[in-house]
């Protein structure tokens, strides 16, 4: 009997390689755009949210929409859009205390215009800092109810003196548009795995451009294969989207397309030296939730899984009840939980290179589990075949490596009688999937296994 025969490669298993041989390439290059975001003041609408998805579209050909203010989504209304020119507070002496040109978040998100004299007392009411991180900016915003605000790192707040302040925030809070960057990337099926990350927050660099960089590299390297003419099984839908307001609206707006996904995960906080987190769809056992555990199992690295509640990012809204879709997330340190986490110590520094792509391998990884996650039925299911006589012993030296080949082999052919997929098999054998993968392919090239129908393969096991 030949050699198995070894199908074409598969686009994530190409991807993989290729980081393989350049993770460090391309930890640095999403780190140096992730830095060329940084100074950018976005928020759920504006200019800055535009100007960042026009530097992502110098990678790919992003669609960008543009949804009205004034628009009903669901239970919501797309806000009115704003944008800010400048913002400080000058002291008492006229000395220009607090300058949003220095930092974006000295200013709270949504602020209205204001040009006023106050003593500090009131200003006070409008200041936020941090008495536990005395030396940071906090994150503040304001989306749906009118106000405005200041953030400063406590020390300097502590020493304001007694006084009269003028308050200066020249920004427009009008009819506009919310603007999100959406990617297709049509594979075999119509079928679709969705990759969602928020992209509202200003000089925040972990929560949440990290993620940003991460799914606009992935959706590069699959755009690249797929032009390569090697297209993955799935199609394939990235949302770069203002949090919360954005998901709704995209839901809103796409109820049909949201029929056809099939596994999703929402992505943040991919560039920090934490261990991976991963939070369960609604679900709790869908082939996204099975496949991410098995893939963190097989990493043989610390990991934390999590089940699902209604708090957090846009898991919220895919994993609401009308929805129910098998999205989980899939961070490092989840939201909340660092120190950085909504402060200006969440700054390019506190990311690294190669934590992001360490994020980019494993979210490759997880796709392309899913992509060859199939089942398969065992065409001699009447006591096992020989696998000696067909040349299956031949490869398998001594020693473990070849017992767990072989072990592999009776696994995959005990349980592919249509009911479990790989995922099943390899989960219940305790055996890496990688190995059963392969496994499955020199069985497949002996004739050994066939494919279930494509419907069949699609089914929940
Ligand atoms: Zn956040």
């Amino acid at each position: 009997m030949a050699e198995p025969e070894r199908r074409p490669p598969r686009p994530f298993e190409r991807i993989l390689a290729r980081l393989d041989d350049s993770a460090t390439d391309d930890g640095r290059q999403m780190h140096e755009l992730l830095s060329r975001l940084y100074p950018i003041c976005r928020s759920i609408t504006g200019d800055g949210v535009r100007r960042t998805l026009s530097m992502a579209r110098e990678y790919l050909p992003i669609e960008v929409h543009e949804v009205a203010s004034g628009t009903r989504v669901f239970d919501w209304t797309v806000p009115d859009e704003w944008n800010v020119r400048a913002a400080w507070i000058e002291g008492p002496d006229g000395e220009r205390l607090v300058d949003f040109a220095d930092h974006n978040l000295h200013l709270m998100s949504y602020s209205v215009p204001v040009d006023e004299v106050m003593a500090l007392e009131e200003l006070q009411e409008h200041l936020h800092s941090l008495p536990d991180q005395p030396d940071l900016i906090p994150y503040r915003t304001s989306y749906y109810r009118r106000n405005w605000g200041f953030c400063l790192p406590h020390n300097l707040r502590q020493q304001l003196p007694q006084g009269d302040y003028r308050v200066r925030i020249d920004s427009s809070l009008a009819a506009g548009s919310l603007t999100y960057g959406e990617l297709l990337l049509r594979g075999e099926s119509s079928r679709e795995i969705l990759l969602s990350c928020h992209i509202c927050h200003p000089s925040l660099a972990n929560d949440n451009l990290s993620s940003l960089v991460v799914s606009l590299f992935l959706a590069r390297a699959l755009a690249a294969e797929i032009e390569a003419g090697r297209s993955p099984r799935y199609s394939y839908r990235f949302l770069w989207i203002p949090g919360t307001i954005g998901s709704i609206t995209w839901l809103a707006r796409n109820r049909e397309a949201a029929e056809r996904i099939d596994h999703g995960l929402v992505a943040a906080n991919l560039g920090d030296a934490g261990d991976f987190h991963y939070k369960r769809s609604r679900q709790g056992d869908a082939v996204i939730d099975r496949a991410v555990a098995l893939l963190l199992r097989d990493s043989g690295r610390p990991h934390q899984l999590e089940d699902f509640v209604p708090f957090g990012y846009d898991e919220r809204q895919y994993c609401s009840p009308g929805f129910n879709l098998a999205v989980g997330s899939l961070t490092r340190t989840p939201w909340g939980r660092y120190a950085e986490y909504h402060t200006s110590a969440d700054n390019p520094t506190f990311v690294q290179g190669q934590y992001l792509a360490e994020s980019l391998r494993l979210y490759a990884a997880a796709f392309g589990l899913i992509e060859s996650n199939r089942r398969y039925l065992n065409l001699k299911p009447h006591c096992e075949p020989q696998l000696g006589r067909r040349g299956l012993y031949r490869a398998i030296g001594g020693g473990e490596d070849g017992r767990e080949k072989e072990l592999a082999m009776l696994w995959v052919l005990n349980l592919s009688d249509g009911d479990h997929d790989l995922l099943a098999i390899a989960e219940r054998s305790a055996l890496p999937f990688n190995s059963i993968v392969a496994a499955a392919e020199a069985l497949l090239a002996a004739d050994l296994l066939r494919p279930v129908s494509v419907e069949r393969d699609q089914e929940s096991p």
